[in-house]
């Protein structure tokens, strides 16, 4: 599969000193939010191969969708921009003049910002999207939410060659990944080279939406999708697909006070930033189980940041200024 150059890598691994010392482990960050300005966090890794996929297609306008604040629209948007390309992003949201947070780099960016109500769905507005711009002589190409499909989740596998090269680097070995969850393109894209490799790596996935059932189903039809693209056999069975439900708290984007304070402990303790929808439940939800004593097994663990600083709302800095 053909890839672009789109992201800064490798990306750097920083190990937590006093945090690891604290717990007891040794805990290790992999900076994906460091990877560029414009397209920062994991989803550029995945347009590497998406966005190839749609420049060998001859495709000049690209067309995504993904909630009020996505990242993976606002990495698309920036890409589009880099390459020429035109980009029509599907988002639901309802106030037209918001500009918050990674609205406003969409429309900084260039994208022509379609927002969605509640009650409509997003297919049938991605359908009228596409049909005008055929109408107007363009060649769309659609990415799915996260760009989550065997394509863009080879960003992520080509991430774990990386990560396999940084331990020899290093002289360690992480038998431990842990990640948030809400596309499942990432853990996909990790799980499938791991396994290539025959190697003994867990990958943990801390949801932020739906629960463990939807997706270890999600994540297991894009592993055999990558299997079969490839012309391997399927392996009968996903075993080994780890994902933890129990830290959405009170739904996709929505944060609750003790996790508020919990991101914003980490930021004065530790001198890095969490986003509250995605790494901070995440980091939170690995950081608990460890206390609670459930990664028993784990030396070398590997949290991925994958990015989301953008996606400050308002909102959400001042809730987590208030509890402090
Ligand atoms: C999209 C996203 C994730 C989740 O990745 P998926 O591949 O969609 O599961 C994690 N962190 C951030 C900051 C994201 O934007």
């Amino acid at each position: 599969m053909k890839r672009l150059r789109l992201a800064n890598l490798p990306t750097p691994i920083q190990k937590l000193d006093r945090l690891s010392d604290e717990l007891g482990v040794n805990l290790y960050l992999k900076r994906d939010d460091f990877t560029g300005t414009e397209v920062s966090g994991n989803k550029v890794r995945k347009l590497e191969f998406s966005v190839a996929n749609a420049l060998n297609q001859g495709c000049d306008t690209l067309i995504t969708a993904g909630g009020i604040q996505s990242n993976h629209c606002r990495a698309t948007a920036a890409v589009a921009a880099k390459l020429g390309l035109g980009c029509d992003l599907i988002v639901r949201g309802e106030n037209p003049e918001s500009i918050e947070g990674n609205l406003f780099l969409d429309r900084a960016l260039g994208a022509r910002v379609h927002l969605i109500p509640p009650e409509q769905s997003r297919e049938e507005k991605m359908d009228e999207v596409v049909k005008n711009l055929k109408e107007q002589g363009h060649k769309p190409y659609l990415i799915p939410v996260g760009a989550s499909n065997a394509i863009g989740s080879l960003g992520y596998a080509a991430a774990m060659e990386e990560i396999t090269k940084q331990e020899q680097e290093l002289g360690i070995v992480f038998d431990t990944i842990v990640i948030a969850v809400g596309s499942g393109g990432t853990y996909s894209g990790l799980w499938y080279e791991n396994q290539k490799q025959g190697a003994k790596r867990k990958i943990y996935g801390f949801a932020v939406d739906h629960n463990r059932e939807i997706f270890v189903e999600t994540i297991s039809n894009i592993i055999n999708e990558m299997y079969r693209n490839e012309g391997l056999e399927e392996p009968a069975q996903l075993n080994g697909i780890l994902i933890n439900d129990q830290y959405i708290g009170t739904g996709y984007a929505k944060s609750r006070p003790e996790e508020m304070t919990f991101i914003m402990k980490v930021s004065r303790e530790y001198g890095f930033l969490l986003d509250p929808v995605y790494t901070g439940k995440g980091f939170y939800g690995m950081i608990s189980e460890i206390e609670k004593g459930n990664f028993k097994n784990a030396k070398n663990i590997l949290f991925i940041h994958t990015g989301g600083l953008q996606g400050w709302t308002l909102e959400q800095r001042e809730m987590a200024l208030k509890i402090l």
